[in-house]
């Protein structure tokens, strides 16, 4: 029986919990930047689910990973070593120039490792008295929604009716020098931020931010600890958001187009001064490092070097941006971002606009009420994004 897609958002509306507000269509069928619904109508896809999507859907290369690992083995759990871990691991830690690296299967798993991580490192290594270590995170932050991202979040509709929060946590406003060295002491375990704020509606720290928290975090023997889950993997126009002010973070955290929106898997990346604070039985995760997640993450990994998706993100994101700004309408607060992880911040909601780009053929999400998100797979191909900012400008020049 092929359904219709009223049918299908009918039984979605029917049996689904409401956490969710997507638009209202159906996604089928998927290819590279092209997405299909079941009457057959086609859509370009400018979100990349948030960003997991950087190798375009259904890349041949890592479904060929995919398929020959399902013909081999699938899961074996971390009670035996499986023959596809060890290179996943050696590629990861080459490709981020760290010693060691833990497995984990959803962004929000990787960010709860890197605050374990952070935290037993503060009681082993900086010696931090028991049960009093702190993490500093930033206002507008998003690490996902499991408890503890929650707790890190300033959202009030993220965290109610699901107290009580983890403690430990301080808050300062995103981007701000000062606030940062007010808020470290003694207990400081770590300092963890997004390189840009994806959700926040790509906001970008000002100018020096990322080098100068850097320094500070040295100084005072804190972890800084960088989550690049949306803006990591060539996204930004660089591998990692953090090189645009050359830092590497003592804590990378990722996730989303390590497994090319193919398979689920994330990670935390580090030295060994500080991975090595765990010891069997104080981590763990059925899934994590499975030999099919491991397979298909080396594929998306290598395709992003292969094909320079992040030169590429760079090049076309600053094309994309310039186009942007030509659209002369008032109700365009400002076009921002960074390689192909583009902001449109409008001084109305954005929904509707969304919504009539839909109709032009065009996906895109609204973030944070009034700015339109554009994130295309990074493999989209000059002519196709030309046709996205025309279908844009026809659209915002009012
Ligand atoms: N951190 C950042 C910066 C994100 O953008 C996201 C997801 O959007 C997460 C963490 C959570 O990842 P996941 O939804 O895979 O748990």
């Amino acid at each position: 029986m092929v359904q219709t897609s009223q049918e299908i958002i009918d039984q979605t509306q029917e049996y689904g919990a409401k956490n969710y507000h997507p638009l209202p269509v159906v996604i089928a069928k998927a290819e590279g930047v092209w997405v299909e619904d079941p009457e057959g109508n086609r859509y370009m896809d400018m979100l990349s689910a948030y960003s997991a999507v950087n190798q375009g859907h259904r890349h041949p290369k890592i479904i060929d990973a995919l398929k020959k690992q399902a013909d081999a083995v699938t899961l074996t759990s971390r009670a035996f070593h499986n023959d596809q871990l060890g290179p996943w691991y050696e590629k990861i830690c080459k490709l981020t120039n760290k010693e060691m690296a833990l497995p984990m299967n959803t962004g929000a798993e990787a960010v709860e490792t890197a605050i374990k991580t952070a935290r037993r490192w503060a009681y082993d290594v900086k010696g931090v008295a028991e049960d009093q270590a702190e993490i500093i995170a930033c206002v507008g932050n998003f690490h996902g929604r499991t408890m503890t991202a929650v707790s890190l979040s300033s959202e009030t509709e993220y965290k109610r009716g699901f107290g009580p929060m983890l403690p430990g946590i301080k808050l300062i406003p995103y981007g701000d020098i000062d606030a940062l060295k007010a808020a470290i002491n003694e207990n400081t375990a770590g300092f963890l931020f997004e390189p840009i704020q994806g959700e926040a509606g790509i906001v970008i720290p000002p100018e020096g931010f990322l080098k100068e928290a850097y320094d500070v975090c040295k100084e005072n023997k804190v972890l800084y600890i960088a989550d690049e889950i949306q803006a990591g993997l060539g996204r930004s126009g660089k591998m990692f958001a953090c090189d645009w002010e050359d830092v590497t973070p003592d804590i990378l955290i990722l996730g989303k187009a390590l497994g090319g929106g193919v398979f689920p898997i994330s990670c935390i990346v580090a030295n060994k001064d500080i991975l090595g604070v765990f010891n069997p039985g104080s981590h763990g995760s059925t899934f994590g490092g499975n030999p099919l997640a491991c397979a298909v993450s080396v594929a998306s990994l290598e395709v992003l070097e292969e094909e320079n998706l992040a030169d590429r993100s760079l090049e076309l994101g600053n094309y994309m941006m310039d186009e942007l700004r030509k659209i002369d309408n008032p109700i365009i607060e400002e076009v921002r971002g960074k390689g192909l992880f583009v902001g449109v911040e409008l001084t109305e909601s954005a929904r509707p606009y969304c919504e009539q780009l839909k109709e032009k053929g065009l996906l895109c999400k609204e973030t944070h009420e009034n700015v339109i998100r554009f994130a295309p797979p990074l493999i989209i191909e000059k002519d196709d994004l030309d046709w996205a900012i025309d279908q844009i400008k026809e659209v915002l020049k009012g």
